[in-house]
């Protein structure tokens, strides 16, 4: 049967509405995949977005914004952003305003109080949107900022490295040689007790001239560390006779209490020991100032504590302030008077502890001064067992001995050659290596002193031309160099030799110097 005419016209709205409702239905869907798209784009973003209305309240917001303000994605609606991210800030609120007035202000980096974090802020008008509306861009930047920091500190460092160690170069050798000069000086018995006094301050003071310059020179050098299987108490005892004629002459009380079944640590012993000096030369200093009665007591701990080796220096000093104790581990940051000094010795210490793997803290100790813990983790087995202390120059020397020195300086090559002639062994000293050559072929000697790089007109180095000549020498061979260029600590631990970073401590060098002659000693 055909339609009617009216049955037809029904039909034709009711496709029309039918087909309408279709593309909507249709639509509709396109708009919410296309809405639930951008907000899955937006809540993929790593940085937060949010919109603003006109009074700079949160109209809806990502999830990372909702991260960075540390609240649920249902409750950011409706916020106020200033104070959500920053507590407060007028630079950012005049920001807003700027955007709800059409403009595209430049973005601002800026530290939060009330989140504790660093973040960089754009805003920008709404495009199309009534009502002086705002998008609003916030990125957590804390941690780049922060690596940007130890970037420009690093460089920062660099910098005053290279200038330190043009300075400190130069001042090597006279402070190697006032304080050796001062030192032997003391030990002769002809002289007044006045002189001595006298004597015993310009010791103090080129040692503690010198003392400045290796910091510094530390600092520029950050070479590679050579890890070793390191006893600590070997350490603490070696380092506790290097500070001993300060720990004498300002009337210290320094024990040490060492654990005698120590573990291991792997590490750089020579760093070790530098951290170990510059904790006890703090606690000497600190208790050194104190008023007459009070004691004066360093001590010097090692033990072991849950795979760690312990090394503790408590003093009876003032100990350090609560509030100073984040800055001390700062470069720099120090409370001696000028001159008195560098604050680098704790910031050298931590680094040289975290390069270890260990730690390095301050605390107020049982005894009211500070109390330094350096903690390393253990290498496994116990400790080696080695000599109380190591032997004196003289103790080697029942027979006179034949010490060479090479040595470019004329300062050095005196310092030394008194330095063993006073202790009965011939000396003989070579202005540079060509002279050192010679006598090298004419006669044969117990100990070599010698810069490894005295001049060679050729441009080679001395050390390399006495190794591979007398290579029977490596043993009994001390370098002593002022040359902190990069490379100079890998070429010097390659050669196999004893060496020494000048301004070297003359305690130190005759400790090596002992250790030579008492070996060879043993072997004639
Ligand atoms: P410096 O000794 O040259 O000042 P450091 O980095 O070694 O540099 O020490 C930084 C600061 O830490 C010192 O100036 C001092 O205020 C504090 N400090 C270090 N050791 C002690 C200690 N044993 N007792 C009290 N304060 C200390």
């Amino acid at each position: 049967e055909a339609f009617t005419e009216g049955q037809i016209r029904l039909l034709t709205t009711v496709a029309v509405h039918t087909a309408t409702v279709l593309t909507n239905g249709h639509l509709f869907q396109l708009i919410k995949t296309g809405k639930e798209e951008w907000e899955g784009t937006f809540d993929a973003l790593a940085n937060g977005i949010a919109v603003l209305d006109d009074r700079g309240l949160v109209r809806r917001a990502n999830r990372a914004f909702a991260k960075i303000v540390d609240r649920p994605i249902t409750e950011v609606t409706g916020l106020p952003f200033v104070a959500a991210v920053f507590g407060q800030s007028a630079e950012v609120a005049s920001m807003l305003i700027q955007a709800r007035g059409g403009a595209r202000p430049p973005g601002l980096t800026l530290r939060s109080e009330r989140l504790r974090r660093i973040f960089q802020v754009h805003a920008a008008p709404m495009p199309g949107a009534e009502g002086g509306s705002v998008v609003a861009l916030v990125d957590d930047v804390t941690e780049q900022k922060a690596l940007e920091a130890q970037v420009i500190q690093h460089e920062k460092m660099a910098a005053v490295g290279q200038l330190v160690s043009g300075v400190a170069h130069e001042l090597n050798n006279p402070l190697t040689s006032i304080a050796g000069l001062a030192d032997l000086l003391l030990e002769q018995s002809d002289t007044t007790v006045r002189t001595r006094e006298h004597l015993s301050v310009v010791h103090e003071q080129a040692e503690r001239a010198g003392k400045i310059v290796r910091n510094l020179l530390s600092f520029a050098r950050q070479g590679q560390a050579e890890m070793g299987a390191v006893d600590l108490n070997d350490v603490a005892r070696r380092t506790a006779l290097l500070i001993g004629y300060e720990v004498r002459l300002r009337e210290i009380d320094l024990r040490t209490e060492l654990a005698s079944d120590l573990t291991l640590v792997r590490g750089d012993r020579y760093q070790l020991q530098q951290v170990v000096v510059n904790l006890l030369t703090n606690a000497v200093q600190a208790v050194g100032d104190n008023p007459a009665g009070q004691p004066r007591l360093v001590t010097l701990r090692t033990r072991n504590a849950d795979g760690r080796v312990l090394l503790e220096v408590e003093d009876t000093g003032p100990g350090v302030p609560d509030e100073l104790l984040t800055n001390i581990f700062n470069p720099f940051f120090t409370t001696k008077e000028p001159g008195q000094g560098t604050g680098l010795g704790l910031s050298l210490s931590f680094n040289i502890v975290e390069r270890h793997g260990g730690t390095l803290q301050a605390r107020r100790g049982t005894l009211g001064g500070a109390l330094f813990v350096m903690s390393i983790p253990s290498s496994r087995g116990p400790s080696a067992v080695t000599p109380a202390s190591a032997p004196s120059a003289a103790a080697g020397s029942r027979r006179s001995k034949n010490v060479l020195v090479v040595d470019g300086d004329p300062a050095v090559r005196r310092m030394i050659s008194a330095l063993f002639s006073s202790d009965g062994h011939h000396v003989e000293a070579a202005p540079d290596a060509a002279h050192g050559v010679e006598l090298l072929g004419q006669r044969e000697f117990d100990l070599v002193i010698a810069d490894p790089r005295a001049s060679v007109p050729d441009g080679s180095a001395f050390a390399d031309i006495l190794l591979t000549r007398w290579p029977a020498l490596r043993e009994r061979t001390i370098l002593a160099t002022a040359d902190v260029r990069p490379g100079t600590e890998e070429w010097l631990k390659g050669l196999g030799c004893r060496f020494f970073w000048k301004p070297f401590n003359v305690a130190e060098l005759r400790a090596a110097a002992g250790e030579v002659l008492a070996a060879v000693r043993r072997k004639t």
